[in-house]
């Protein structure tokens, strides 16, 4: 069975298979590539994806490596494809913009529905995009949010401190929009694992129908299947057997509003009044309790909740349950801006910072002398591997220290000597964000002991006996 393109992308893209398109920076686009379907006369280009940079067929982002530059088609799809045919065009640029409206209209499969942006897709057949693998990172940036999700700085940390590794069994609620799923699978994911060895696996719960029923369908389709079993439940009441079993979890994560209302059904005893919690097994409250916790380990949990008050209530109950090592963290994410400014004229004219060219004429006079010396340089015979990553190393070495990576007022420095290539010109400047304006969450860790039984401690006794 083909394993997850999450975990094993394979070198090149193939068909029905998802890939991640990167329109620009931070423009990500997911799509299931598809082959072309062959009914146009075998012309056709089936499924496009039309884009403000160009359209981009399926077909021409099949089989090819990863990371690979897709150029914009100059062709138009589907019945233009005929339309060469029939006329033996040779020049596939001909009146592309022309027929471009009443083509993607005609076409089968525009990815793109809204016609304002087709149209522009398709008059400007200049731009391309990269065809990426699907990662859980890529993933987060580009999945359809259904709700709220947790991103990679979070998650990452998340994952290390509640141990999740190859072979761990990690219980999740509520699944949301799965972007914290992903991530885990592949933190826990072991492929075969020897005989004895436990496979990881995630379990994960979310009441919201829609929800439920649309990660379902999104996990068949990253061929997670095996990797996650998704539970229709809300845990509150339900918590966390599967069909009256255990599913063993070393680690736990709950991104749900009210976490100390799952708490109970995370114990390994049943839990003493106030906490009034049915024998999750059965709903009967006289029947034998079942922890749905791995009883041969410690269990690491966090809890992700966006307000403080929710944070007391969670370490109220995880105290009274017996959890310790209970901390919070809150994971402050800051941007780091880098470029280069010059003593009187900023080229950076993106994000409006400092630019101090005096007045237009002086801006227009500099840019020029800018393009004519980029020209000169461009037009240079490079010796041996003059290229941008040598002229680096010549550079002055960037400022450094505390006030030189936040310094909104650099002070100026000389005008470098005019052979410097005009893209190193000026001094490099890395401004932080002046405050974080993000609070994603609380995260509460907390840790429930394996509880010892006199059978461990005669194991543990043969297994490292005294004295030897
Ligand atoms: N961690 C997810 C992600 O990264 O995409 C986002 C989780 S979202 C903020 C919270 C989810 O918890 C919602 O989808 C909600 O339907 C679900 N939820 C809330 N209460 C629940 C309960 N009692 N049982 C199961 N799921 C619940």
């Amino acid at each position: 069975k083909a394993i997850s393109p999450f975990l094993d992308p394979g070198p090149r893209t193939r068909a029905n298979s998802l890939a991640i398109l990167q329109l620009s920076r931070d423009n990500l686009l997911p799509v299931y590539l598809q082959s072309p379907t062959g009914n146009h006369d075998g012309y056709a280009e089936g499924a496009v994806v039309n884009t403000r940079y160009g359209s981009f067929p399926h077909s021409t982002m099949l089989n090819v490596p990863w990371g690979s530059q897709i150029r914009a088609s100059k062709v138009d799809t589907g019945s233009r494809g005929r339309k060469r045919k029939r006329e033996g065009a040779d020049d596939a640029c001909r009146d592309a913009t022309a027929a471009s409206e009443k083509d993607n209209e005609e076409s089968p499969a525009v990815a793109n529905e809204d016609s304002t942006a087709v149209k522009k897709a398709v008059a400007d057949t200049s731009g391309f995009i990269h065809v990426l693998p699907p990662t859980p990172e890529l993933w987060t940036t580009s999945l359809p949010h259904r709700t709220q999700v947790v991103y990679t700085p979070d998650y990452s940390y998340i994952l290390h401190r509640i141990r999740a590794r190859p072979g761990s069994v990690l219980i999740e609620a509520g699944a949301g929009s799965g972007s914290f799923t992903h991530a885990s699978v592949r933190a826990v994911y072991n492929g075969y694992p020897a005989e004895g060895q436990r496979k990881g696996k995630v379990f994960s719960f979310e009441f919201h129908e829609q929800r439920y029923h649309k990660m379902k369908e999104e996990l068949s389709g990253h061929g997670m299947d095996g990797l996650v079993h998704l539970t229709h439940r809300d845990v509150y009441n339900g918590g966390f057997l599967i069909d009256g079993n255990s599913p063993g979890a070393d680690a736990v994560f709950l991104d749900l509003p009210a976490p100390w209302e799952a708490l109970p059904h995370l114990s390994r005893r049943k839990p003493q009044p106030p906490f009034d919690v049915k024998t999750a097994a059965s709903g009967d409250a006289e029947a034998e309790w079942v922890s749905p916790l791995n009883p041969k380990k410690s269990v690491h949990i966090c809890t992700f909740s966006p307000c403080i008050e929710q944070v007391t209530r969670t370490v109220s109950a995880m105290r009274r349950l017996g959890w310790v090592d209970i901390d919070m963290v809150e994971i402050a994410n800051r941007k780091l801006h880098t470029s280069r400014e010059r003593v009187g004229l900023n080229l950076n004219f993106d994000r409006g910072v400092n630019n101090s060219a005096r007045d237009v004429d002086e801006a227009i006079a500099r840019l020029t002398e800018i393009e004519c010396r980029f020209r000169e340089h461009a037009a240079k015979p490079r010796d041996g591997d003059e290229d941008m990553d040598s002229a680096d190393e010549d550079e002055p070495a960037p400022p450094t220290g505390r006030g030189a990576t936040n310094n909104d007022e650099a002070p100026p420095v000389a005008e470098e000597a005019s052979e410097t290539a005009p893209w190193l010109e000026g001094r490099l400047i890395t401004r932080g964000e002046p405050e974080i304006k993000t609070h994603t969450s609380y995260l509460v860790f907390a840790v429930l002991p394996m509880e010892w039984t006199e059978a461990d401690e005669a194991a543990a006794a043969a297994k490292y006996p005294l004295g030897k």
